[in-house]
Protein backbone atom coordinates (compact mmCIF):
# COMPACT_ATOMS: atom_id res chain seq x y z
CA UNK A 1 0.00 0.00 0.00
CA UNK A 2 2.53 2.00 0.54
CA UNK A 3 4.41 1.70 -2.57
CA UNK A 4 1.20 2.49 -4.43
CA UNK A 5 0.66 5.58 -2.47
CA UNK A 6 4.39 7.15 -3.70
CA UNK A 7 3.49 5.69 -7.10
CA UNK A 8 0.07 7.51 -6.99
CA UNK A 9 2.07 10.84 -5.75
CA UNK A 10 4.30 10.51 -8.48
CA UNK A 11 1.92 10.29 -11.37
CA UNK A 12 -0.89 12.54 -9.84
CA UNK A 13 -0.13 14.41 -13.78
CA UNK A 14 -2.08 11.99 -15.38
CA UNK A 15 -4.92 13.18 -13.08
CA UNK A 16 -6.42 9.69 -12.87
CA UNK A 17 -7.82 10.26 -9.09
CA UNK A 18 -10.34 12.70 -8.45
CA UNK A 19 -9.87 11.61 -4.79
CA UNK A 20 -7.21 10.09 -2.91
CA UNK A 21 -7.29 8.28 0.17
CA UNK A 22 -3.87 7.41 1.83
CA UNK A 23 -4.72 8.26 5.48
CA UNK A 24 -7.67 5.63 5.21
CA UNK A 25 -5.45 3.41 2.52
CA UNK A 26 -2.59 2.82 5.47
CA UNK A 27 -5.40 2.43 8.00
CA UNK A 28 -6.96 -0.22 5.82
CA UNK A 29 -3.62 -1.97 5.44
CA UNK A 30 -2.86 -2.21 8.90
CA UNK A 31 -6.03 -3.90 9.56
CA UNK A 32 -5.54 -5.94 6.83
CA UNK A 33 -1.76 -7.35 8.53
CA UNK A 34 -3.46 -7.47 11.72
CA UNK A 35 -6.26 -10.10 10.41
CA UNK A 36 -3.45 -11.95 8.17
CA UNK A 37 -0.64 -12.15 11.41
CA UNK A 38 -3.38 -13.82 13.00
CA UNK A 39 -3.74 -16.33 10.01
CA UNK A 40 -7.34 -14.90 9.08
CA UNK A 41 -8.01 -12.98 6.02
CA UNK A 42 -10.00 -12.78 2.80
CA UNK A 43 -9.38 -13.30 -0.83
CA UNK A 44 -8.12 -9.52 -1.04
CA UNK A 45 -6.31 -9.35 2.25
CA UNK A 46 -4.17 -6.24 1.70
CA UNK A 47 -4.54 -5.42 -1.68
CA UNK A 48 -4.34 -1.82 -2.91
CA UNK A 49 -7.60 -1.06 -5.33
CA UNK A 50 -8.88 1.94 -6.86
CA UNK A 51 -12.76 3.11 -7.49
CA UNK A 52 -14.34 4.36 -10.22
CA UNK A 53 -15.45 7.61 -8.35
CA UNK A 54 -19.34 6.41 -9.55
CA UNK A 55 -19.32 3.74 -6.79
CA UNK A 56 -20.59 5.25 -3.40
CA UNK A 57 -18.33 5.01 -0.67
CA UNK A 58 -19.34 5.88 3.02
CA UNK A 59 -17.47 8.95 4.29
CA UNK A 60 -15.77 9.00 0.89
CA UNK A 61 -16.57 12.19 -1.55
CA UNK A 62 -18.16 10.33 -4.63
CA UNK A 63 -18.84 12.81 -7.64
CA UNK A 64 -19.56 11.10 -11.21
CA UNK A 65 -17.09 13.63 -12.01
CA UNK A 66 -20.21 15.87 -12.33
CA UNK A 67 -20.13 19.29 -11.05
CA UNK A 68 -23.64 18.81 -9.85
CA UNK A 69 -22.50 16.41 -7.35
CA UNK A 70 -20.25 18.75 -5.43
CA UNK A 71 -19.52 17.84 -1.57
CA UNK A 72 -22.05 14.76 -1.93
CA UNK A 73 -20.33 12.18 0.67
CA UNK A 74 -23.16 9.01 0.87
CA UNK A 75 -23.51 7.99 3.60
CA UNK A 76 -23.61 4.58 2.43
CA UNK A 77 -21.49 2.17 0.68
CA UNK A 78 -22.10 0.59 -2.45
CA UNK A 79 -22.74 -3.38 -2.75
CA UNK A 80 -19.73 -4.13 -4.96
CA UNK A 81 -17.29 -2.14 -3.06
CA UNK A 82 -18.62 -3.69 0.37
CA UNK A 83 -17.58 -7.11 -1.25
CA UNK A 84 -14.47 -5.86 -1.66
CA UNK A 85 -14.07 -4.48 1.51
CA UNK A 86 -15.09 -7.78 3.02
CA UNK A 87 -12.61 -9.54 1.48
CA UNK A 88 -9.88 -7.20 2.95
CA UNK A 89 -9.03 -5.44 -0.19
CA UNK A 90 -7.75 -1.53 1.01
CA UNK A 91 -9.08 2.02 -0.87
CA UNK A 92 -6.53 3.77 -2.01
CA UNK A 93 -8.68 6.22 -4.02
CA UNK A 94 -12.16 7.04 -6.07
CA UNK A 95 -10.60 7.56 -10.11
CA UNK A 96 -11.60 9.74 -12.73
CA UNK A 97 -14.29 8.99 -15.38
CA UNK A 98 -16.06 10.32 -17.86
CA UNK A 99 -19.39 13.00 -16.37
CA UNK A 100 -22.01 10.12 -15.39
CA UNK A 101 -19.81 8.07 -17.29
CA UNK A 102 -20.84 9.11 -20.51
CA UNK A 103 -18.47 8.87 -23.17
CA UNK A 104 -15.96 7.59 -24.67
CA UNK A 105 -12.30 9.62 -23.95
CA UNK A 106 -12.97 10.66 -20.49
CA UNK A 107 -12.96 13.81 -21.81
CA UNK A 108 -15.79 15.17 -20.55
CA UNK A 109 -15.55 15.07 -16.77
CA UNK A 110 -15.91 17.95 -15.05
CA UNK A 111 -12.46 17.44 -13.26
CA UNK A 112 -10.75 17.76 -16.44
CA UNK A 113 -9.08 14.51 -19.05
CA UNK A 114 -7.20 12.05 -18.06
CA UNK A 115 -3.19 11.32 -19.33
CA UNK A 116 -3.00 7.78 -21.03
CA UNK A 117 0.18 6.40 -19.64
CA UNK A 118 1.26 5.29 -23.01
CA UNK A 119 2.59 7.80 -25.84
CA UNK A 120 2.97 6.77 -29.50
CA UNK A 121 5.61 6.50 -30.79
CA UNK A 122 5.42 8.73 -33.70
CA UNK A 123 3.80 11.60 -31.93
CA UNK A 124 5.42 11.33 -28.14
CA UNK A 125 4.66 15.17 -27.08
CA UNK A 126 0.63 14.39 -27.54
CA UNK A 127 -1.01 13.65 -24.59
CA UNK A 128 -3.61 10.83 -25.21
CA UNK A 129 -7.06 9.55 -23.60
CA UNK A 130 -7.25 6.22 -22.07
CA UNK A 131 -10.53 5.77 -23.20
CA UNK A 132 -13.72 6.03 -21.20
CA UNK A 133 -15.56 6.67 -19.61
CA UNK A 134 -13.58 4.20 -16.90
CA UNK A 135 -10.30 6.02 -18.35
CA UNK A 136 -9.06 6.86 -14.67
CA UNK A 137 -9.54 3.43 -13.83
CA UNK A 138 -7.47 2.20 -16.90
CA UNK A 139 -4.85 4.59 -16.50
CA UNK A 140 -4.13 3.88 -12.27
CA UNK A 141 -3.80 -0.16 -13.67
CA UNK A 142 -1.51 1.07 -16.60
CA UNK A 143 0.15 3.76 -14.58
CA UNK A 144 0.83 1.06 -11.53
CA UNK A 145 -0.76 3.63 -9.08
CA UNK A 146 -2.73 0.67 -8.55
CA UNK A 147 -2.50 -2.84 -8.43
CA UNK A 148 -6.15 -3.02 -10.04
CA UNK A 149 -9.21 -0.93 -10.28
CA UNK A 150 -13.04 -0.94 -10.46
CA UNK A 151 -14.97 -0.01 -14.30
CA UNK A 152 -18.71 0.41 -14.80
CA UNK A 153 -19.43 -0.94 -18.38
CA UNK A 154 -22.76 0.66 -20.04
CA UNK A 155 -21.89 0.33 -23.30
CA UNK A 156 -17.91 -0.38 -23.16
CA UNK A 157 -16.83 1.78 -20.53
CA UNK A 158 -14.62 -1.11 -19.34
CA UNK A 159 -13.50 -2.66 -22.28
CA UNK A 160 -12.70 0.60 -24.65
CA UNK A 161 -10.61 2.32 -21.59
CA UNK A 162 -8.82 -1.63 -21.33
CA UNK A 163 -7.95 -1.44 -24.79
CA UNK A 164 -6.60 1.58 -25.22
CA UNK A 165 -4.81 1.18 -21.97
CA UNK A 166 -3.03 -2.09 -22.53
CA UNK A 167 -4.70 -3.86 -19.65
CA UNK A 168 -7.29 -6.44 -18.72
CA UNK A 169 -11.31 -5.22 -18.11
CA UNK A 170 -14.86 -7.35 -17.79
CA UNK A 171 -18.06 -6.75 -18.48
CA UNK A 172 -19.79 -9.47 -16.41
CA UNK A 173 -23.28 -10.45 -17.45
CA UNK A 174 -25.73 -8.08 -16.91
CA UNK A 175 -27.30 -8.83 -13.00
CA UNK A 176 -23.56 -10.63 -11.92
CA UNK A 177 -23.00 -7.62 -10.32
CA UNK A 178 -25.22 -5.66 -8.02
CA UNK A 179 -25.84 -1.66 -8.98
CA UNK A 180 -26.93 -1.15 -5.26
CA UNK A 181 -24.73 2.43 -4.68
CA UNK A 182 -23.57 2.98 -8.08
CA UNK A 183 -24.97 6.22 -9.43
CA UNK A 184 -26.86 5.16 -12.04
CA UNK A 185 -26.85 6.03 -15.97
CA UNK A 186 -28.93 3.54 -17.88
CA UNK A 187 -30.22 1.08 -15.46
CA UNK A 188 -30.82 -1.71 -17.94
CA UNK A 189 -27.42 -1.55 -19.17
CA UNK A 190 -25.07 -0.76 -16.35
CA UNK A 191 -22.84 -3.18 -14.70
CA UNK A 192 -19.61 -2.87 -12.74
CA UNK A 193 -16.34 -5.17 -13.07
CA UNK A 194 -12.73 -5.35 -12.86
CA UNK A 195 -9.97 -3.65 -14.70
CA UNK A 196 -6.35 -4.98 -14.13
CA UNK A 197 -3.11 -6.28 -15.35
CA UNK A 198 -3.90 -10.04 -16.14
CA UNK A 199 -7.15 -11.88 -16.87
CA UNK A 200 -6.23 -13.94 -13.57
CA UNK A 201 -6.09 -10.80 -11.60
CA UNK A 202 -9.22 -9.88 -13.12
CA UNK A 203 -10.91 -13.25 -12.70
CA UNK A 204 -10.27 -13.20 -8.88
CA UNK A 205 -12.06 -9.64 -8.49
CA UNK A 206 -14.57 -10.54 -10.46
CA UNK A 207 -15.64 -13.44 -8.18
CA UNK A 208 -15.65 -11.56 -4.64
CA UNK A 209 -17.35 -8.31 -6.63
CA UNK A 210 -20.04 -10.69 -7.68
CA UNK A 211 -22.99 -11.76 -5.54
CA UNK A 212 -26.65 -11.99 -5.51
CA UNK A 213 -28.00 -8.90 -3.93
CA UNK A 214 -31.74 -8.59 -2.66
CA UNK A 215 -30.92 -4.81 -2.75
CA UNK A 216 -30.73 -4.74 -6.74
CA UNK A 217 -34.16 -6.37 -8.20
CA UNK A 218 -32.31 -7.04 -10.97
CA UNK A 219 -29.20 -8.75 -9.60
CA UNK A 220 -29.35 -12.47 -10.83
CA UNK A 221 -28.60 -15.11 -8.37
CA UNK A 222 -27.33 -17.44 -10.93
CA UNK A 223 -24.16 -19.28 -9.22
CA UNK A 224 -20.75 -18.53 -10.73
CA UNK A 225 -17.72 -20.92 -11.87
CA UNK A 226 -14.44 -20.96 -10.04
CA UNK A 227 -13.01 -18.25 -12.59
CA UNK A 228 -9.49 -19.29 -11.44
CA UNK A 229 -10.51 -22.93 -12.34
CA UNK A 230 -11.97 -21.85 -15.46
CA UNK A 231 -8.83 -19.47 -16.46
CA UNK A 232 -6.45 -22.79 -16.84
CA UNK A 233 -8.91 -25.14 -19.10
CA UNK A 234 -7.29 -23.79 -22.37
CA UNK A 235 -9.55 -23.81 -25.11
CA UNK A 236 -9.04 -26.84 -27.11
CA UNK A 237 -12.43 -28.33 -28.58
CA UNK A 238 -14.02 -24.60 -27.79
CA UNK A 239 -15.90 -23.53 -31.03
CA UNK A 240 -14.99 -19.61 -31.23
CA UNK A 241 -17.53 -17.91 -33.53
CA UNK A 242 -15.84 -14.92 -36.06
CA UNK A 243 -18.86 -12.32 -37.09
CA UNK A 244 -19.16 -11.48 -40.57
CA UNK A 245 -20.64 -8.22 -39.91
CA UNK A 246 -17.91 -6.48 -37.52
CA UNK A 247 -15.47 -6.33 -40.27
CA UNK A 248 -16.82 -2.82 -40.73
CA UNK A 249 -16.07 -0.46 -43.43
CA UNK A 250 -13.13 1.73 -42.81
CA UNK A 251 -11.84 -0.66 -40.08
CA UNK A 252 -8.04 -0.02 -39.86
CA UNK A 253 -5.62 -2.34 -41.35
CA UNK A 254 -4.00 -3.52 -38.28
CA UNK A 255 -6.76 -3.70 -35.91
CA UNK A 256 -7.60 -6.52 -38.85
CA UNK A 257 -4.58 -7.60 -38.33
CA UNK A 258 -4.25 -8.29 -34.85
CA UNK A 259 -7.43 -10.33 -35.13
CA UNK A 260 -6.40 -12.09 -37.40
CA UNK A 261 -3.89 -12.79 -34.95
CA UNK A 262 -6.11 -13.18 -32.32
CA UNK A 263 -7.98 -16.18 -34.24
CA UNK A 264 -4.47 -17.84 -35.36
CA UNK A 265 -3.51 -18.18 -31.27
CA UNK A 266 -6.91 -19.80 -30.65
CA UNK A 267 -6.43 -21.97 -33.32
CA UNK A 268 -2.87 -23.11 -32.36
CA UNK A 269 -4.57 -23.84 -28.77
CA UNK A 270 -7.33 -26.04 -30.42
CA UNK A 271 -9.90 -24.02 -30.73
CA UNK A 272 -12.32 -24.46 -33.58
CA UNK A 273 -12.83 -21.03 -35.89
CA UNK A 274 -16.60 -20.87 -37.22
CA UNK A 275 -17.77 -17.71 -39.01
CA UNK A 276 -20.68 -16.63 -37.67
CA UNK A 277 -23.46 -13.70 -38.82
CA UNK A 278 -25.14 -11.01 -36.24
CA UNK A 279 -27.14 -9.72 -38.89
CA UNK A 280 -28.79 -6.61 -37.04
CA UNK A 281 -25.16 -5.58 -36.01
CA UNK A 282 -25.54 -2.32 -37.85
CA UNK A 283 -27.97 -1.39 -35.75
CA UNK A 284 -26.40 -1.63 -32.54
CA UNK A 285 -25.46 1.89 -31.94
CA UNK A 286 -28.38 4.07 -32.90
CA UNK A 287 -30.59 1.31 -30.55
CA UNK A 288 -27.79 2.08 -28.08
CA UNK A 289 -28.18 6.04 -28.88
CA UNK A 290 -31.62 5.74 -27.98
CA UNK A 291 -32.28 3.75 -24.79
CA UNK A 292 -29.06 4.74 -23.20
CA UNK A 293 -30.35 8.62 -23.39
CA UNK A 294 -33.84 7.87 -22.52
CA UNK A 295 -32.40 5.88 -19.12
CA UNK A 296 -30.38 8.18 -18.16
CA UNK A 297 -32.89 11.10 -18.49
CA UNK A 298 -35.57 9.83 -16.38
CA UNK A 299 -32.26 8.49 -13.76
CA UNK A 300 -30.88 12.21 -13.90
CA UNK A 301 -34.28 13.94 -13.14
CA UNK A 302 -33.43 13.04 -9.29
CA UNK A 303 -30.69 16.27 -9.56
CA UNK A 304 -32.94 18.84 -8.63
CA UNK A 305 -30.72 21.19 -6.65
CA UNK A 306 -32.37 20.03 -3.41
CA UNK A 307 -31.68 16.73 -2.64
CA UNK A 308 -27.83 16.08 -3.68
CA UNK A 309 -24.77 18.63 -3.75
CA UNK A 310 -25.04 21.98 -6.00
CA UNK A 311 -27.63 24.18 -5.92
CA UNK A 312 -27.87 27.56 -8.32
CA UNK A 313 -30.84 29.96 -6.10
CA UNK A 314 -33.30 31.54 -8.18
CA UNK A 315 -36.53 33.49 -7.89
CA UNK A 316 -38.83 30.18 -8.37
CA UNK A 317 -38.89 26.76 -7.43
CA UNK A 318 -38.59 25.85 -11.50
CA UNK A 319 -35.87 28.54 -11.86
CA UNK A 320 -33.76 27.14 -9.22
CA UNK A 321 -34.22 23.44 -10.91
CA UNK A 322 -33.25 24.74 -14.58
CA UNK A 323 -30.31 27.08 -13.16
CA UNK A 324 -29.14 24.14 -10.85
CA UNK A 325 -29.02 21.73 -13.68
CA UNK A 326 -27.72 24.46 -16.43
CA UNK A 327 -24.90 24.99 -14.34
CA UNK A 328 -24.29 21.35 -13.17
CA UNK A 329 -24.51 19.24 -15.87
CA UNK A 330 -21.85 19.37 -18.57
CA UNK A 331 -22.41 19.56 -22.55
CA UNK A 332 -23.06 15.93 -22.94
CA UNK A 333 -24.58 15.19 -20.45
CA UNK A 334 -26.90 18.03 -21.10
CA UNK A 335 -27.09 16.55 -24.66
CA UNK A 336 -28.30 13.01 -23.76
CA UNK A 337 -30.88 14.46 -21.18
CA UNK A 338 -32.45 16.74 -24.47
CA UNK A 339 -32.21 13.01 -27.04
CA UNK A 340 -33.81 10.93 -23.89
CA UNK A 341 -36.65 13.34 -23.25
CA UNK A 342 -36.99 13.75 -27.10
CA UNK A 343 -37.40 10.03 -27.65
CA UNK A 344 -39.74 9.21 -24.46
CA UNK A 345 -42.27 11.96 -25.34
CA UNK A 346 -45.38 11.07 -26.17
CA UNK A 347 -45.10 12.04 -29.71
CA UNK A 348 -41.80 10.06 -30.83
CA UNK A 349 -42.10 7.65 -27.81
CA UNK A 350 -43.17 4.67 -30.78
CA UNK A 351 -41.03 5.53 -33.37
CA UNK A 352 -37.76 6.15 -31.43
CA UNK A 353 -38.21 4.00 -28.04
CA UNK A 354 -40.44 1.68 -28.88
CA UNK A 355 -38.51 0.97 -31.98
CA UNK A 356 -35.53 0.67 -30.07
CA UNK A 357 -36.79 -1.92 -28.03
CA UNK A 358 -37.81 -4.35 -30.70
CA UNK A 359 -34.57 -3.71 -32.41
CA UNK A 360 -32.87 -4.42 -28.74
CA UNK A 361 -34.71 -7.59 -28.82
CA UNK A 362 -33.52 -8.97 -32.54
CA UNK A 363 -29.92 -8.14 -31.26
CA UNK A 364 -30.45 -10.60 -28.31
CA UNK A 365 -32.04 -13.00 -30.73
CA UNK A 366 -29.09 -12.91 -32.77
CA UNK A 367 -26.73 -13.97 -29.86
CA UNK A 368 -28.96 -16.78 -28.48
CA UNK A 369 -28.97 -18.07 -32.85
CA UNK A 370 -24.79 -17.50 -32.77
CA UNK A 371 -24.39 -19.14 -28.98
CA UNK A 372 -26.05 -22.42 -30.78
CA UNK A 373 -23.40 -23.53 -32.30
CA UNK A 374 -20.36 -21.24 -31.03
CA UNK A 375 -19.25 -21.19 -27.19
CA UNK A 376 -17.42 -17.41 -27.70
CA UNK A 377 -16.87 -14.93 -29.75
CA UNK A 378 -14.23 -12.92 -31.11
CA UNK A 379 -13.76 -9.57 -32.32
CA UNK A 380 -11.61 -6.16 -31.54
CA UNK A 381 -12.74 -4.07 -28.61
CA UNK A 382 -12.53 -1.00 -30.27
CA UNK A 383 -12.11 0.67 -33.75
CA UNK A 384 -8.96 2.72 -32.78
CA UNK A 385 -5.88 2.87 -30.85
CA UNK A 386 -6.10 5.52 -28.05
CA UNK A 387 -6.66 8.72 -29.74
CA UNK A 388 -5.02 12.26 -28.81
CA UNK A 389 -6.53 14.53 -25.94
CA UNK A 390 -8.87 16.92 -28.18
CA UNK A 391 -9.47 14.88 -31.42
CA UNK A 392 -13.17 13.45 -31.88
CA UNK A 393 -14.71 15.96 -29.76
CA UNK A 394 -15.82 18.32 -32.55
CA UNK A 395 -18.82 15.81 -33.70
CA UNK A 396 -20.34 13.67 -31.02
CA UNK A 397 -21.63 11.03 -33.85
CA UNK A 398 -17.28 10.26 -34.10
CA UNK A 399 -17.09 9.78 -30.32
CA UNK A 400 -20.12 7.68 -30.64
CA UNK A 401 -18.31 5.26 -33.96
CA UNK A 402 -15.71 4.62 -30.96
CA UNK A 403 -18.41 1.78 -29.22
CA UNK A 404 -19.28 0.11 -32.09
CA UNK A 405 -18.13 -3.11 -30.95
CA UNK A 406 -18.45 -2.82 -27.15
CA UNK A 407 -22.54 -1.45 -27.46
CA UNK A 408 -24.24 -5.01 -29.30
CA UNK A 409 -23.09 -6.98 -26.30
CA UNK A 410 -24.41 -4.47 -23.44
CA UNK A 411 -28.54 -4.15 -24.94
CA UNK A 412 -27.92 -7.88 -25.22
CA UNK A 413 -26.68 -8.05 -21.40
CA UNK A 414 -23.51 -10.68 -22.15
CA UNK A 415 -20.11 -10.99 -20.65
CA UNK A 416 -17.43 -9.79 -22.39
CA UNK A 417 -13.58 -9.78 -21.77
CA UNK A 418 -11.16 -6.73 -23.56
CA UNK A 419 -7.30 -8.09 -23.59
CA UNK A 420 -4.24 -6.99 -24.80
CA UNK A 421 -3.72 -8.62 -28.06
CA UNK A 422 -0.16 -6.03 -29.77
CA UNK A 423 1.03 -2.69 -30.35
CA UNK A 424 -0.04 -0.68 -32.94
CA UNK A 425 2.62 0.73 -35.57
CA UNK A 426 2.46 3.79 -33.46
CA UNK A 427 3.46 1.76 -30.09
CA UNK A 428 0.10 1.82 -28.45
CA UNK A 429 -1.76 -0.85 -27.12
CA UNK A 430 -4.96 -2.53 -29.17
CA UNK A 431 -7.51 -5.42 -27.57
CA UNK A 432 -9.41 -7.77 -28.43
CA UNK A 433 -12.92 -8.51 -27.01
CA UNK A 434 -14.19 -12.06 -26.41
CA UNK A 435 -18.08 -12.23 -25.94
CA UNK A 436 -19.93 -15.35 -23.94
CA UNK A 437 -23.00 -16.74 -22.92
CA UNK A 438 -25.26 -15.15 -20.60
CA UNK A 439 -24.00 -16.13 -16.91
CA UNK A 440 -21.02 -18.27 -18.73
CA UNK A 441 -17.89 -15.81 -17.77
CA UNK A 442 -15.96 -18.85 -16.98
CA UNK A 443 -15.62 -19.22 -21.14
CA UNK A 444 -14.95 -15.75 -21.38
CA UNK A 445 -11.72 -15.63 -19.21
CA UNK A 446 -10.87 -19.39 -20.53
CA UNK A 447 -10.56 -17.69 -23.98
CA UNK A 448 -9.44 -14.76 -22.35
CA UNK A 449 -6.54 -16.47 -21.07
CA UNK A 450 -5.39 -18.26 -24.10
CA UNK A 451 -5.01 -14.57 -25.53
CA UNK A 452 -3.08 -13.22 -23.20
N1 LIG B 1 -19.27 5.41 -24.58
C1 LIG B 1 -20.59 4.96 -24.23
C2 LIG B 1 -21.45 6.16 -23.89
O1 LIG B 1 -20.98 7.23 -23.96
C3 LIG B 1 -20.53 3.97 -23.13
C4 LIG B 1 -20.35 4.57 -21.81
C5 LIG B 1 -20.39 3.55 -20.70
O2 LIG B 1 -20.27 2.34 -20.95
N2 LIG B 1 -20.61 4.04 -19.49
O3 LIG B 1 -22.58 6.02 -23.57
Amino acid sequence: TKAYIARMEATSALNAYITTTPDKALQMAEQADARLAKGEGGALEGIPLAIKDLFCTEGVPTTAASHILDGFIPPYESTVTTNLWNAGAVLLGKTNLDEFAMGSSNVTSYYGPVENPWRSTDEPDKKRVPGGSSGGSAAVVAARSALAATGTDTGGSIRQPASFSGIVGIKPTYGRCSRWGIVAFASSLDQAGPMARTVEDASILLQTMAGHDPKDSTSAGEPMADLSAALDQGVRGMRIGVPAEYKVEGLPEEISKVWQQGIDWLKAEGAEIVDISLPHTKYALATYYIIAPAEASSNLARYDGVRYGLRVDGDSLAEMYANTRAEGFGDEVQRRVLIGTYVLSAGYYDAYYLKAQKVRALLRRDFDQAFETVDAILTPTAPSDAFAIGENEDDPVKMYLQDVFTVPASLAGLPGISVPAGLSARGLPMGLQVLGRMFDEGSVVRVGRALE
